[in-house]
């Protein structure tokens, strides 16, 4: 993975590239450009050998022009003020690319879990949910699980904020576990909408989805999803990656079976179906029809993508590509679905949970995914109508001129505040 970008920069250059398409001022641009407020915290829990030990924690609230505050917490150790930044960011134009009634947030904390135990770890959680307080509610700011957190912290920091309320919230966070109000097909939801938004690009690119083969890159919950439905689908995935290597067979492998090895195990490297190991910078330059990023941003920089020879990359992952990187694969003709339409399965099925628990009145899982289907594929309609109609450079730049005239217009139209 490279350093060479530091994401805030990264959202920042993408809001410019959008910007020069756009009739929109450049003071508004610049408010767009940055978030409203960040808070930085010291968490100090107490260690299971009684030692107390401190942690240091972000919620960035990028923009609410268009409703509360939208976004996971990351647990990782190389979490950091621009990254959550960055990704509070990123939230704001996928609320907006897929034009569902949120704007963009995101939190996280320095630290990888694998060193605590669970105890620990409801500590922490509990300890930021404490934190966050003042901040969040349903209509104020939604935390939601991302890398390293799942439906177990999402439980903790309702009840945690429930609890101090003296109140039932359920839609203070989403991604919840469905007993605790959790939504049907949430957890498929990143990778299904990857995958639906790299249809829908086979199909506009008059390329053929049956048989194309597929590289997934990150094989965590959006990434091994993403694998799992894109088979479904006809194509064949031959290669996959995870933090300790990755996977390849020329002749395709069965994406489920990969992951009950990685359950077993720990990884998908081992896994019988993948006849070679291979690193897991051969995974993103692999000749394949569609290249899944799902792992960490700035997997690929302008070196690397050099070598990519994918014809479609679908982001599952948030920014998984440099700046650089985009340039090189524009000059290459490479489609590029960027994260914030491809990932966007994510947010808007914890669209459908928070209205779920505000009306509690629940959903069947084929009334979310036809949902879910029915926004995808209206925001890829948008990002393919801006494309066109602009003569843009890329899909992404495509998809932040929606986005951003979205946002742009619904902080114009609410008028000045002295
Ligand atoms: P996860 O923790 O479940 O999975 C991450 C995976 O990436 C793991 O398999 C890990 O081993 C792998 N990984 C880490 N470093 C790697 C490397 N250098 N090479 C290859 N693999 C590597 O996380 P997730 O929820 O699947 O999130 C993955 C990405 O998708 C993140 O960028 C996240 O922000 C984004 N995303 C997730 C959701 C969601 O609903 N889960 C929604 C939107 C976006």
């Amino acid at each position: 993975m490279s350093d060479e970008a530091n994401p805030f920069e990264s959202l920042q250059s993408q809001i410019d590239d959008a910007a020069a398409h756009l009739d929109v001022g450049d003071d508004v641009i610049e408010r767009l450009k940055h978030p409203e407020r960040v808070l930085e915290t010291n968490l100090t829990i107490e260690r299971d050998d009684g030692d107390l030990e401190r942690f240091k924690a972000f919620r960035s609230q990028f923009n609410g022009d268009r409703g509360p505050y939208k976004g996971g917490i990351r647990y990782h150790p190389g979490v950091s003020r621009d990254e959550v930044k960055a990704l509070s960011g990123w939230m704001t134009y996928k609320t907006a690319i897929v034009d569902i009634p949120l704007g963009g947030g995101k939190g996280g904390i320095i630290v990888d879990p694998d060193d605590y135990s669970e105890s620990e770890l409801e500590r922490l959680t509990r300890s930021f949910a404490k934190e966050l307080r003042p901040m969040v509610g349903e209509d104020r700011d939604v935390p939601a699980p991302d890398v390293n957190t799942g439906q177990r912290e999402m439980n903790w920091i309702k009840d945690t904020y429930e609890t101090l309320e003296n109140t039932s919230e359920p839609g203070v966070v989403t991604g919840k576990a469905l007993d605790s109000g959790g939504s049907e097909g949430r957890v498929d939801a990143t990778g299904r909408s990857t995958v639906i938004a790299a249809r829908e690009a086979f199909d506009y690119l008059d390329k053929d989805l049956e048989g194309a083969t597929v590289a997934v890159q990150g094989y965590g919950n959006a990434g091994w999803i993403a694998a799992r439905l894109i088979d479904e689908m006809g194509a064949t995935v031959v290669a996959a990656s995870d933090s300790s290597g990755g996977i390849y067979n020329p002749d395709g492998f069965d994406p489920v079976a990969a992951k009950d090895h990685k359950n077993e195990t720990g990884s998908v490297v081992g896994f019988e179906g993948g006849e070679e190991e291979i690193t897991n910078d051969d995974v993103l330059t692999l000749d394949v029809d569609l290249l899944i990023p799902a792992a960490l941003e700035n997997a690929i920089d302008a070196d690397l993508a050099e070598a990519v020879e994918a014809d479609v990359i679908s982001e599952a992952a948030n920014g998984p590509l440099t700046p650089a990187a985009d340039e090189v694969l524009e000059d290459k003709d490479v489609f590029v679905i960027p994260d914030i339409l491809a990932n966007a399965g994510g947010v808007t099925v914890s669209y459908f949970e928070w209205v779920q628990n505000r009306q509690r009145f629940y959903w069947s899982e084929q009334r979310v995914n036809e949902e879910l289907e029915g926004i995808i594929v209206d925001a890829f309609d948008a990002l393919v109508e801006s494309y066109e109609e602009h003569d843009l450079e890329n899909p992404r730049t495509a998809a932040y001129v929606v986005a951003v005239q979205r946002v742009a217009d619904a902080f114009e139209e609410a008028g000045s505040w002295p």
